[in-house]
């Protein structure tokens, strides 16, 4: 299927176009037809697998279709609350590129700076509201946002909005949207709690399933090195001097550890770049840009400001951190490997990161094989947590509340286990209780930065197989 068989209008197929996409990925081809017509959608899927244009194409469709008179305000009929900053400032930008030439006009609200330009850009007048929760109920209480004339609702990563602890901001704002709506709900996994609040939000949705995570695992050359946290630097040092580096995107958990990481490896001699959420756009577009021409080989990165960039032809992922999330590994090192090259995966793990390491391995079904280097790991005796103050992880930044005072971490919620699949597809599961089969779209795109011409590597170079489709009823839960 290409997008032209979607039922597009021209001004959006050429901005798809002028996007640089070709093929629609699966959870854009499951879900653009449900948004277009009305039906509610349960998305399973994270960012990264081509989501945001999976409903903000058939959104900007449906508003440009009935556009404010010129007599009339232009009032906010379509809400997606997301829940970092720098999600918000991506779905936003992707509304302005996809809504190119078109008569929709977005704004963004989040939190942790002036309000003031936000407040503007309302009163201007927008039709669609990009938010993180917490500063848009903030401006809903100063009377600066309505919500009554909202038609489509989406709530982004329900799963991150619960395990940040905003699920109760989410429920405040959503007990002001208009009982009728269309509603559009994607989490990563579906804890009981998202599954609860899906049960409310959404009537008689459609449920999309895509993989959460590439299927190009198994292809790449992972291994790992038990190394004291204070020799990462030399080890990171080292391994970027081996010839096979061509490039390598480094992964920190925190944002202070990636400007560390770039000090660091500048007393060594070597150059590189970072980016994360206290970067301002500029900042790292320019480092994006840099490490993209090859001005730059090594881009430092944390999980979130890496979401949703698309490398190509990377040879290296280094975890120089263990990730928080088991699945944030399988995505940070399914960057690698493709366009036909080999990819190397390569993970530090000190003995506080055991933990993480574990779960890395139980969710990828495997053991990854150990490296050894001139820094064996000497510290065996896991720090005391209470003597160890680690930065908060970046998706789980510190709170305030209305009133600016700090509000208490909770604790992240149970995670359903992630299973991965073979496939890559998507699969509906529809409100009538059949029971289908979705024939595979040839040359989709399992993840959307996969590579456009060549196939990524694979171990046994498996065709892409159309997942099975089942059928459930669901029902908006009143209670
Ligand atoms: P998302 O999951 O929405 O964050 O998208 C992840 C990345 O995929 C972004 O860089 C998008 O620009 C890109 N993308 C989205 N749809 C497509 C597509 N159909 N083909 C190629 N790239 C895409």
């Amino acid at each position: 299927m290409t997008f032209s068989e979607m039922n597009l209008v021209p001004q959006l197929l050429r901005n798809v176009e002028a996007s640089g996409y070709t093929i629609p990925t699966p959870i854009q081809q499951a879900t653009i037809p449900l948004v277009l017509r009305g039906s509610d959608v349960l998305g399973c899927a994270q960012t990264g697998t081509g989501k945001t244009a999976a409903f903000a194409l058939p959104m900007l469709q449906n508003l440009s279709r009935r556009p404010p008179r010129a007599d009339e305000p232009r009032v906010i009929r379509a809400l997606i609350l997301t829940p970092t900053r720098e999600l918000a400032l991506q779905i936003y930008e992707n509304f302005v590129q996809y809504g190119k030439r078109m008569p929709v006009v977005p704004a963004v609200i989040y939190g942790g700076v002036s309000q003031n330009a936000q407040v503007e850009a309302l009163h201007r007048g927008a039709d669609v509201v990009i938010a993180c929760p917490g500063r848009l109920w903030d401006l809903m209480n100063q009377g600066f946002v309505r919500l009554d004339w909202v038609e489509t609702f989406v709530l982004d990563e329900a799963d991150r909005m619960l395990d940040m602890g905003f699920i109760h901001d989410v429920r405040r704002v959503v007990s002001k949207l208009p009982e009728k709506r269309q509603t559009l709900m994607f989490s990563a996994t579906m804890p009981p709690e998202v599954e609860k609040l899906a049960l409310d939000l959404l009537h008689e949705p459609e449920t999309v399933k895509v993989d959460p995570v590439s299927s190009t695992v198994d292809a790449i050359d992972q291994c790992m090195y038990y190394v004291d946290k204070a020799n990462k630097k030399h080890l990171l040092a080292k391994l970027l001097r081996e010839d096979d580096v061509e490039n390598a995107l480094v992964f920190s958990r925190t944002k202070h550890g990636a400007d560390r990481i770039v000090r660091e490896l500048k007393k060594a001699g070597i150059e590189s770049v970072a980016i994360h959420g206290d970067k301002s756009q500029n900042a790292r577009q320019a480092a994006l840009t840099a490490f993209k021409s090859g001005a730059c080989r090594v881009l430092i990165a944390t999980d979130i400001a890496a979401r949703g960039i698309d490398i190509e032809g990377l040879s290296h992922v280094i975890n120089y951190d263990m990730p928080m999330e088991p699945e944030a590994y399988v995505h940070r090192i399914g960057r690698t490997g493709r366009a036909g090259r080999t990819g190397k995966a390569i993970s530090f793990c000190c003995i506080d990161e055991m933990k993480q390491k574990d779960q890395v391995e139980k969710l990828i079904g495997k053991r990854i094989p150990l490296r050894e280097s001139e820094w064996p790991m000497e510290i065996t005796t896991p720090t005391d947590p209470k003597t160890r103050q680690p930065r908060p992880a970046e998706p789980r930044p510190a709170r305030v509340n209305l009133r600016g005072e700090a509000v208490p971490e909770k604790k992240p919620a149970h995670r359903t286990p992630v299973t991965i699949p073979k496939g890559g597809q998507a699969i509906v599961i529809g409100r009538s209780g059949k029971v289908n089969t979705v024939p595979a779209a040839r040359g989709a795109q399992a993840h959307p930065a996969a590579p456009k011409s060549a196939p990524a590597k694979t171990t046994a170079s498996k065709p892409r197989v159309a997942a099975p489709v089942q059928r459930v009823n669901r029902h908006r839960n009143k209670g």
